[in-house]
């Protein structure tokens, strides 16, 4: 018997946390933060969860014994699977003991531990990885990478493992084979973006595995926006032609399609992108991944803009000391009109150094409402650009694939049923498709289903 059973993304977007069980074999697909619920009840950084037992407690954690790191005995639990590493897909693998195999992508893998590295710290009872002067990197979880090709055995279940584009790179579905059938699981797609091919080619194959069970997202069921990576360079390119000031361009660190689009803009501008530590740090890790073709951080139009503070970090006084086209506030504040800086909500303060002349633009290049990376309050946003004088743009392309590419491809995959997960509006998506005629499913939380 096959059984399935879902923990997360049910009429909501992300958080997914999918129990598999085939015979003796259990494995989770992702495992993911739950933003949503957590928001209901914490306020980053002054209230968060600080065990395992507080988001348990609150139904945000699934029960499941012997999974997590504080409760007892070791669940025979054989792995989680990650499709992509968003914080929505992954995060809560920091709950879970250390023993239990991590299976994901090597860029996955990647993002992950860089992430870590240079991220703000939480209790180190939680720690993915770490970095620190003394003890150097550690990595805490038995990551087990794949790469589109290979095939993963876990127990009785079988998994192929193939690339999907969407806005990270490193992202995956899956084919998945159990003794009860087969089941096709998207992660999170596209098929407008840059590598749209990659997405054609997880559809092809999953189709041809005649799957029994199709579990898809559907973010942008209830909303399509029509836009590619494409309009994104255009639209930019219009705005940067027009300023004559400084452009601050702000988008999720991890996607990297939309990093490359602003350096080419830049570039052919005959702007510098200035980027910041933690970007540049990331780029850094993913330069050996030759699928990636990241330009280079000592390529000549690249700064890497250097925060005014205190006592930097290890890995950051590193970084800083290697690299020549290093820039602080004063110098940037000096050539703004030559300059593509890459800033956030977060780098507001800094702004009063950098004093932006009349005439700069900010464009907000990150749209996705709940956030698969961080969050920002928009209003806060428009304060501080009310304050510095600075009109916003609002230029994006989702991560996510459209209303109608949603409902081709449940038709071209044509499985025996379809999860419907990873959406705000799951009788919508429903409805929409009701005339493909397969079986559809609005998972409910903890609930069992055979596929
Ligand atoms: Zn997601
Ligand atoms: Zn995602």
């Amino acid at each position: 018997m096959t059984i399935l059973k879902f923990y997360g993304g049910i009429g909501e977007v992300g958080g997914n946390k999918i129990l598999l069980k085939d015979q003796d074999t259990e494995i989770l697909l992702d495992f993911g933060k739950n933003f949503e619920r957590e928001r209901q009840y914490y306020d980053a950084p002054y209230l968060e969860p600080r065990e395992e037992r507080h988001l348990l407690a609150l139904g945000i954690l699934p029960p499941i014994e012997g999974l997590y790191k504080k409760g007892e005995g070791l669940r025979d639990t054989a792995g989680i699977l990650l499709s992509h590493p968003h914080i929505d897909h992954m995060d809560y693998i920091r709950y879970i003991k250390d023993e239990i195999p991590i299976y994901c992508g090597e860029t996955t893998k990647t993002i992950i531990v860089t992430r870590e590295f240079t991220g703000r710290t939480s209790s180190s009872d939680y720690y993915i990885a770490n970095l620190t002067a003394q003890r150097g990197e550690k990595i805490f979880k038995d990551f087990r990478t794949f790469r589109t090709g290979d095939v993963v055995k876990i127990g009785s279940i079988e998994i192929e493992p193939i690339h999907v584009d969407h806005s990270v790179p490193g992202a995956y579905g899956f084919i998945i084979r159990t003794s009860g059938g087969t089941i096709v699981y998207t992660g999170d797609f596209r098929l407008h973006g840059t590598e749209a091919d990659m997405s054609f080619q997880f559809i092809e194959k999953a189709k041809a595995s005649k799957p029994d069970a199709l579990i898809i997202e559907g973010t942008n069921v209830g909303e399509g926006k029509v836009s590619s990576e494409q309009e994104v360079r255009d639209k930019t390119m219009e705005i940067i032609v027009q300023t004559k000031a400084l452009v601050i361009a702000s988008f999720s660190p991890v996607d990297i399609d939309r990093l490359r689009t602003f350096y080419e803009v830049a570039k052919a501008n005959r702007r510098k992108l200035a980027l910041s530590t933690k970007q540049a740090y990331l780029i850094e890790a993913l330069e050996e991944d030759k699928g990636l073709s990241i330009f280079n951080l000592s390529d000549p139009n690249i700064l890497i803009f250097a925060r005014q503070k205190r006592k930097p970090q290890t890995w950051e006084k590193r970084l800083l000391e290697s690299y020549p086209n290093v820039v602080e506030s004063a110098a940037l504040s000096q050539a703004q009109d030559e300059i593509i800086l890459s800033a956030t909500f977060y780098d507001m303060n800094e702004m009063c150094d950098i004093r932006p002349e009349a005439g700069t633009v900010f464009i907000l290049s990150q749209s996705e409402p709940f956030n698969e990376e961080m969050e920002i309050d928009f209003k806060k946003l428009l304060n501080w650009m009310e304050y510095y004088g600075i009109p916003l743009y609002n230029i994006h392309a989702s991560g996510h694939a459209a209303p109608l590419e949603l409902k081709e491809t449940i038709s071209q995959i044509a499985p025996k049923k379809v999860y419907l997960i990873h959406t705000e509006r799951p009788k919508l998506y429903q409805q929409f498709i009701r005339d493909l005629n397969i079986k559809t499913l609005c998972p409910e939380p903890a609930q069992e289903y055979q596929i």
